[in-house]
């Protein structure tokens, strides 16, 4: 086998994270030779979780940083949940600089996995609304799909992944192929009548998460087992109880026999062949040897996460294509948004002292959108969500209980009252000004161009903010909580994990880099199928319409290639 042939594949996948793991997944069951390259080292399932089971008495700083690590890395370490359990799924921040013009801490993971390793798990689907609303309230352009489109494509994804949830009935948030749920405690239960009874049409209820409360015989194919509610996720999980690409897709597959992994592989661009009007591979380095290889294959899935895909595009300059990878239009890396996190309500209930709760459970309750979603309502566009938990404290706190001593001591072995928050996660508006672009004399280790962000909230997100506010407050209120407070943390985008656009599909290829299959208008070939490819954020967690829109464009592309068409 010469070495072009052996450099030779069906399809390159770029990127092993949440979207690139479904493209391989897809891809290889659909019969294609598949490669995927991945710039961070190998993480094999179980084998590399090297924390799964430690206690916290084993870590050296009971699960903290130290100063010094804290220092040195002043944007990953704010990721939620970073801690000693996990950081190893996170880079460092001085290998990957990037140019912040405005403020954004760029949240990454960059191994097999990606962040499917670390992720939330909260899995809502998008209801119709959120693809029509940008348009028809005059805040975004038209998505050339709509609910319709992607409904079975969710399914699919869910029926595989496994989500947990409750069938509700609620326009705001469609129901899907669900596992049952966890149980609600107490408080949910009252907090989510009450606010029922206080507004017919507000629902608090179970949110759809990734983890196995019921497994079946699909989940136990692919080596997973229930969930043991030890909410120690982010640390990977050694018995698959919720969805990673390294503990389903990749190692799925793996076993059709039609996938390589080349870890430690940058990708640096695609590359465009002129002459037949197409991409025909790309080029990679690798990033212990700094040795540059091409491989060729007839699509490439873009997977990198969405400021990456931009990243690789602007840098796939060519004489066809001098600003970037089928950007004629200029449009490429901008229209970038994100979810608005910032805002969030804590609270204390009185009463439920005989009640507790089983296990560590690794969900939350979710008040589906109820702002925006039938007619332009308020004084800024969109909608959010919001996340809800209650919980008892970990230990007495009655001013009562004297401060040293055995009373003392005893009222820390006791549970203490009932607390309880809720969080926003709010739509954003995508705007042309929000956007990011190469650097035109910085460059990272490989050679690659440096990425410069320049994004920022605006105010029709602290309009949004303070709505929330309001409004959650008085929910609680209205629930009989007390001592209600209220935050705001004025975190910079980016924290948010949930960036997206700068790649965005639509209608028209004026306006738009993708069309209603994911593909570059200008590049058929290519495919985007990552944060990148979002028209507009929605207000509900991302990565699974990610997922749906990969395994569509996936099947598509098969399709296409049988009938000769790529
Ligand atoms: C703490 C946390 C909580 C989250 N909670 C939720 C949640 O509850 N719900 C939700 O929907 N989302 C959540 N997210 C976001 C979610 O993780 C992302 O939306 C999702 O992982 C995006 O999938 P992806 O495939 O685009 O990117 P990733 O999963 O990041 O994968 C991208 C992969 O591409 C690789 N790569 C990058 N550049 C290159 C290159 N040039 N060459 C080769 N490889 C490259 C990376 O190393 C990485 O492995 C959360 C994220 C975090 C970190």
């Amino acid at each position: 086998m010469d070495s072009a042939t052996k450099n030779t594949y069906d399809a390159i996948v770029i990127g092993s994270g949440i979207s690139g793991g479904w493209a391989a997944k897809e891809l290889c069951e659909l019969g294609l030779k598949t490669l995927v390259l991945e710039r961070g080292r190998h993480v094999e399932h179980i084998k590399d979780y090297p924390t799964a089971n430690t206690p916290p008495w084993d870590f050296k700083h009971r699960g903290r940083m130290p100063l010094s690590v804290l220092k040195e890395n002043p944007y990953i370490s704010k990721a939620a949940g970073y801690g000693e359990d996990n950081a190893h799924f996170f880079i460092k921040d001085k290998d990957h600089p990037y140019i912040q013009e405005k403020p954004f801490e760029w949240i990454r993971g960059y191994q097999v996995g990606g962040k499917s390793l670390t992720w939330g798990r909260a899995c809502q689907r998008w209801s119709k609304h959120e693809f029509t609303n940008p348009e028809k309230f005059g805040y975004g352009i038209a998505w050339p799909i709509g609910y319709d489109d992607v409904a079975p494509w969710y399914s699919h994804v869910e029926k595989f992944i496994g989500v947990c949830g409750n069938k509700d009935g609620i326009e705001a948030m469609p129901d899907g192929e669900f596992l049952p749920p966890f149980e609600m405690n107490c408080v949910q239960e009252v907090i989510s009548k009450k606010i029922n009874e206080n507004y017919p049409d507000r629902h608090l209820v179970h949110a759809r998460w990734a983890h196995l409360t019921k497994p079946n015989k699909i989940h136990f194919e692919q080596g997973r087992v229930k969930c043991q509610a030890r909410n120690m996720c982010m640390r990977g999980c050694p018995f698959g109880g919720y969805f990673s690409s390294n503990s389903s897709t990749l190692p799925w597959a793996k076993k059709t026999g039609n996938l390589t992994i080349r870890p430690f592989s940058v990708v640096h661009s695609i590359i465009y062949d002129e002459k037949l009007g197409k991409a025909s591979g790309v080029r990679v380095i690798d990033t212990n040897t700094k040795e540059v290889f091409e491989y060729k294959a007839r699509i490439i899935f873009l997977n990198a996460s969405a400021l990456n895909s931009n990243l690789i595009l602007l840098n796939s300059t060519s004489t066809r294509f001098p600003n970037g990878l089928g950007n004629d239009n200029g449009l490429l890396g901008k229209y970038v948004a994100f979810q608005n996190y910032r805002a969030s309500v804590g609270a204390e209930m009185d009463g439920f002292l005989d009640k507790y709760y089983f296990g560590r459970n690794p969900t939350e309750l979710i008040l589906a959108n109820y702002k925006n979603l039938h007619k332009q309502e308020t004084d800024y566009f969109g909608g959010y969500t919001t996340f809800m938990g209650a919980y008892r404290d970990q230990h007495q706190t009655d001013n009562s209980i004297p401060q040293i001593g055995d009373a003392y001591k005893d009222s820390l072995t006791k549970p203490g009252g009932w607390k309880l928050y809720m969080y926003m996660q709010g739509e954003t508006v995508p705007r042309i000004t929000n956007h990011v672009r190469l650097s035109e004399d910085q460059k990272d280790q490989w050679g690659i161009p440096l990425l410069i962000t320049s994004v920022e909230y605006d105010d029709n997100d602290e309009r949004m903010i303070q709505d929330f506010l309001k409004e959650s407050k008085e929910m609680l209120e209205k629930a009989g909580c007390k001592n209600i407070e209220t935050y705001e943390n004025k975190q910079a985008p980016g924290l948010d994990i949930h960036e997206m656009g700068g790649c965005r599909m639509g209608k028209d290829p004026k306006t738009s880099l993708l069309n209603g299959q994911n593909q570059l208008h200008l590049c058929k070939n290519v495919f985007v199928t990552d944060g990148a490819c979002m028209t507009s954020t929605g207000n509900q967690s991302p990565s699974i319409l990610y997922m749906a829109l990969t395994a569509r464009a996936a099947n598509f592309a098969a399709a296409e290639m049988k009938k000769g068409n790529l």
